[in-house]
C-alpha cells in the first residue's frame, strides 16, 4: 500500500473516513489480498473518482430558508457511466455516500452491467417535509449536481426516502436545463414518463429470488420456511410480498416506528394494504409488538435486513439465529459481525447480489429509454431472473471452490472484473 502516512495515520482522502466507508474499504482490502490484486489497481479502487458536495438551499413552507447538504459520489467509471441511488435521510454524509458508491461498483460488475458505481444523497428529515418542500429539495439538488449527471455520465435512481415521483422531478429539472426531454438521466421513474415495467418491485423481487436459490442450494426443504424482515419500505415490503408468495411464513417485520410479530405468520397481503393506508406496520391486527433487537435474534430460516447500514455488529451478531441472511439493505452487516455470522455457518447473501435486482431493472429501464422500445413485465422479469440466477451460480461456485464466504466470492468476481478492465485500459496519462 502506497498511501501517504502522517505519523502512522493514513490521511489519504481522510474526508471520506467514517465507519461505513472504512468498512467498505476493509472488505476491498481483504479480497485484494486474497486475489493478489495489483497494488496500483487496489490503491485506485480504494477511493472514489469524484465527489461533489453542494449546498441545497430551499424555501420552507413557513417562509424560512434552510440550507441542506447534498452529495454525489462517483466511485469508478472503468466499465461505463456511473449508476446509483439518491437517498434523503438525516444520517447522509460524505463517507456513507462514498461507501455506497463503492458497493455499487462491485454490484454492477458482479451483474455484468456496463456501469461503475455512484451514490448521492441529501441530509434532511424527509418524513417531516411537505410534498412541496421535497420537490424543491429534489429540483435544487438536481440543479447543483447537473454538471456531473446525464445518461452517458451518471444516472441516479431511488434509494431510501426517494421514489418514482422524486425521479420524475429530477428528470424534469434536468430536461428543462438542456431544453429537451431526457428520460435516460434517471431510472426508477413512473411508467408514464419512461419508467420500466417491474422496476418498482425489482429489488424486493430480486431479494426473494436469491433467497429461493439459497434455499435450494442449502437444501432447506421445509414447505414453509420462516422469515423476518427489518424495514418495510420499497425493499422490505416487496421482499416480504414475494417471500410470502414463495410460501414463506413471515413472522416479524419492523419499520422506523416499531414492529409487529406473529409466530403463526403475518397476513402479508393485508399488511401491505394496511401500510399503504397508515404508513406504518405498527398496530396491525393479530400481532404483538417487537423491537429491532428482538427481530434480529429470532430463530427464523431467513432474515432480511432491509433498512439501514451497520445494524448487525459485533455486539449482536452472536444472537442471530437464521440460516440465510439476505442483505436487502446496503451494508447492514459490519465486517466484524460478518466473521461471526460465517463462523456460525449462516449463509449471508451479500447486498451486492441480494439487492441487485433494483439496478438490474434500472439498467433495463435505461436501455429501453435509449432505444425507445419498451418491454412487457414478463420480459423484464425473465431477463432479471436470468441475470440474477447467473450471478448467483457464479458466486456459489467461487464460494464452494475457494471455500470463502458468499460475500468474499461475490467481491472476488466484482472486483476482479473491474480490475481486469482497469488493467487493460491502463492509467491515463
Ligand atoms: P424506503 O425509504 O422505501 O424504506 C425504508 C424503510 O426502512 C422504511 O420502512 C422505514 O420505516 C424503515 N426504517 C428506517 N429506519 C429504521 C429503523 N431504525 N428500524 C427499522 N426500520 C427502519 O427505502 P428502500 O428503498 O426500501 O431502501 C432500504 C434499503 O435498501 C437501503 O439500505 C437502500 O440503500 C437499499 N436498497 C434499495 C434499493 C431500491 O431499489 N430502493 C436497491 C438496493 C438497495
Amino acid at each position: 500500500m502506497t498511501a501517504i502516512y502522517t505519523k502512522g495515520v493514513d490521511r489519504t482522502m481522510h474526508e471520506f473516513h467514517n465507519e461505513t466507508f472504512l468498512n467498505a474499504q476493509r472488505q476491498l482490502d481483504y479480497v485484494a489480498e486474497l486475489m493478489n490484486l495489483d497494488a496500483g489497481i487496489h490503491e485506485r479502487l480504494r477511493y472514489p473518482r469524484k465527489a461533489l458536495i453542494v449546498s441545497v438551499p430551499i424555501k420552507l413552507d413557513n417562509g424560512h430558508t434552510k440550507v441542506l447538504a447534498g452529495y454525489r459520489v462517483q466511485h469508478d467509471q472503468t466499465l461505463g457511466p456511473t449508476k446509483g441511488g439518491i437517498r434523503f435521510h438525516h444520517e447522509v454524509n460524505l463517507g456513507e455516500v462514498a461507501a455506497l458508491a463503492m458497493w455499487m461498483t462491485w454490484k454492477c460488475s458482479l451483474l455484468n452491467l456496463p456501469y461503475g458505481g455512484a451514490k448521492g444523497g441529501v441530509c434532511c428529515f424527509p418524513e417531516e417535509m411537505s410534498l412541496n418542500e421535497l420537490e424543491r429539495v429534489a429540483r435544487r439538488y438536481t440543479t447543483e449536481i447537473l454538471s456531473i449527471i446525464g445518461p452517458e455520465k451518471d444516472i441516479p435512481a431511488p434509494d431510501m426516502y426517494t421514489n418514482e415521483q422524486i425521479m420524475a422531478w429530477i428528470m424534469d429539472t434536468y430536461s428543462n436545463f438542456v431544453g429537451y426531454a431526457v428520460p435516460g438521466v434517471v431510472t426508477g421513474k413512473p411508467i408514464s414518463v419512461g419508467g420500466s415495467m417491474g422496476r418498482h418491485e425489482a429489488t424486493g423481487r430480486g431479494v426473494a429470488y436469491t433467497v429461493k436459490k439459497a434455499l435450494e442450494k442449502l437444501k432447506i426443504t421445509t414447505d414453509t420456511p420462516t422469515a423476518a424482515v427489518q424495514g418495510f419500505g420499497n425493499v422490505g415490503s416487496i421482499s416480504a410480498k414475494y417471500l410470502h408468495q414463495l410460501g414463506c411464513k413471515i413472522i416479524a417485520v419492523t419499520d422506523v416506528q416499531g414492529g409487529v410479530y406473529n409466530p403463526e405468520g403475518i397476513d402479508i397481503p393485508n399488511l401491505l394494504a394496511y401500510v399503504k393506508e397508515r404508513g406504518t406496520v405498527v398496530g396491525f391486527a393479530n400481532c404483538d409488538k417487537i423491537e429491532n433487537s428482538e427481530l434480529i435474534a429470532l430463530p427464523v430460516d431467513i432474515l432480511v435486513p432491509a433498512a439501514l447500514a451497520n445494524v448487525i455488529t459485533k455486539e449482536n451478531a452472536d444472537k442471530v439465529q437464521c440460516k440465510i441472511l439476505a442483505e436487502g439493505a446496503n451494508g447492514p452487516v459490519t465486517p466484524e459481525a460478518d466473521e461471526i455470522l460465517n463462523q456460525k455457518g449462516i449463509f449471508v447473501i451479500p447486498g451486492i447480489l441480494a439487492n441487485s435486482g433494483g439496478v438490474v431493472v434500472s439498467y433495463f429501464e435505461w436501455v429501453q429509454g435509449l432505444q425507445h422500445l419498451f418491454w412487457s413485465e414478463e420480459e423484464v422479469v425473465q431477463k432479471l431472473h436470468f441475470l440474477l440466477g447467473k450471478a448467483f451460480e457464479e458466486v456459489y461456485d467461487v464460494h464452494t471452490e475457494k471455500s470463502v464466504s458468499p460475500r468474499t466470492a461475490a467481491m472476488i468476481i466484482g472486483v476482479g472484473r473491474v480490475a481486469n478492465a482497469k488493467m487493460l485500459r491502463g492509467l491515463y496519462p
